[in-house]
């Protein structure tokens, strides 16, 4: 086949948040983008786009905003006050935004400063599928699965379930953890079970503490919580399998009660808890994201814990970067192997270090705070103490937070921490 004669200049196979954010970026810049997506599009049927509470930092916000997603309909809720402690222990940690204005740098609307926004998955997902339907440049295989792919050096050929075969310049990955083609690169991936879960849900607090969110570390996983809209909270609450499998079993009198007692009275009373939804918790990271015309990005590439809010954000960088990447350069369908595995692994040495920190540092986090031996426990209090006190540390982890670890993409840029040290 002739390279320019492919039917696509891309194919991302997933529609989750990071591969449409993808598909989006690139298809504003002129790309010809097929998307296959096996879920119906249709909120409930879309376990990616679920009632999750997403907490997205500074770097986030400003992606999405440089592609055209943040609109007034998604009524993000700002954090200004993020309360971290420990159940039963010393180590405490409160960070205001105020204190780290000059580092945030200008906010974008002129309103109080803030560490990042929070926003239900669910409300992203429409908003942004509703923007993949219309686009001129997108072709949609939905409901349909890729099944394998066949690299050859002036294209990817992609066999759908459907029997169906089309070609592209490069595949991306963005299959989510059990990606199939990363399986199809086969490519080396550090994996570890926590044997915890996440159970989510929201509540309304009879005393809620406008913009601020808290987690809350405990032996047997952490507890955050997460403001909303009309002074309810977004629940991501961490524990062994079988302790998750009891209270979603459980009726809601029970878990408010249990949930109260967990976290105390600092918002007052918890009651009209919604459904509640349960996610298994791993780690997996890829060290080589790319080969030859393939490339892997958001939870197919890296998944992490949630104790950090970290996972979206990660990938959110991965999808601003690759933009760059390939719109900066010109690369096309017809761009030559040669060039197109040159381009990607620009992307993947870009990329790498942000990827390897920030599955470390959540890493960290989700196996000292609920280690077995009482000592490592009583480090990460004062580790959170040595936080508390010491002014660097505390910019260390917001700049982190804030997803401003350099190199910045352009998407990530509007407003850049300032280099020079601040006191
Ligand atoms: C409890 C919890 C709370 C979280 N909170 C936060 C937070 O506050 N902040 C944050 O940044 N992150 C958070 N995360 C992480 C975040 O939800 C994920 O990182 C993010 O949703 C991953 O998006 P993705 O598009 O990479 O993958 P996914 O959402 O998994 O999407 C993958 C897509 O690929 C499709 N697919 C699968 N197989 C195929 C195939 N063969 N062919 C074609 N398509 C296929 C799937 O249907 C799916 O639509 C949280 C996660 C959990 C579990």
């Amino acid at each position: 086949m002739n390279a320019s004669k492919t039917d696509f200049d891309a194919i991302i196979s997933g529609s989750g948040l990071v591969g449409a954010a993808i598909a989006i970026g690139l298809a504003d810049a002129g790309w010809r983008i097929a998307v296959i997506e096996p879920t119906l599009r249709s909120q409930e049927a879309q376990p990616s786009h679920d009632g999750r509470t997403l907490v997205l930092n500074a770097a986030s916000l400003n992606i999405l905003n440089a592609i055209g997603l943040m609109d007034s309909d998604l009524s993000p809720i700002p954090i200004d006050t993020i309360v971290i402690n420990r159940l039963g222990g010393f180590g405490h940690l409160n960070l205001t935004a105020k204190d780290y204005v000059r580092f945030i740098g200008e906010d974008t609307d002129q309103t109080a400063p803030y560490f990042g926004k929070v926003i239900v998955a669910s409300a992203l997902g429409q908003a942004m599928l509703k923007r993949l339907t219309a686009h001129p440049n997108v072709v949609e295989y939905c409901p349909e699965r890729l099944v394998s792919f066949q690299m050859y050096p002036s294209h990817v050929e992609v066999q759908l379930a459907s029997d169906q075969m089309i070609s592209g310049g490069l595949l991306i990955g963005a299959d989510g953890t059990h990606s199939t083609v990363r399986q199809g690169i086969d490519a080396e991936v550090d994996f570890f079970d926590y044997q915890q879960s996440a159970m989510v849900f929201n509540v309304a607090s009879s005393q809620p503490l406008p913009h601020t969110a808290f987690e809350r570390f405990t032996p047997q996983g952490p507890l955050a919580l997460l403001p909303q809209a009309n002074g309810r909270y977004g629940v991501v609450w961490i524990d062994r399998h079988e302790m998750i499998d009891t209270l979603m079993s459980c009726d809601d009198a029970v878990v408010l009660s249990k949930l109260q007692r967990r976290f105390g009275t600092r918002l007052g009373k918890f009651s009209r808890p919604s459904a509640r939804a349960r996610y298994p918790l791993i780690k997996q990271h890829t060290p080589d994201v790319t080969q030859g015309r393939v490339v892997l990005v958001g939870n197919a590439a890296n998944t992490v814990h949630p104790v950090s809010a970290q996972g979206f954000n990660l990938g959110l960088r991965d999808a601003a970067a690759l933009i760059d990447s390939l719109v900066d350069t010109g690369a096309k369908s017809d761009t030559s192997l040669a060039d197109m595995a040159q381009r990607l692994e620009r992307y993947q040495s870009i990329r790498l270090p942000d990827q390897q920190a920030t599955c470390r540092y959540t890493d960290t986090l989700a196996r000292s705070f609920a280690h077995p031996l009482g000592w490592v426990r009583l480090m990460s209090g004062f580790g959170l103490a040595a936080h508390a006190a010491s002014p660097t540390l505390k910019r260390r982890l917001v700049r982190a937070a804030m997803g401003f670890r350099e190199p910045v993409s352009s998407l990530a840029r509007p407003y850049l921490p300032p280099t020079r040290p601040i006191s």
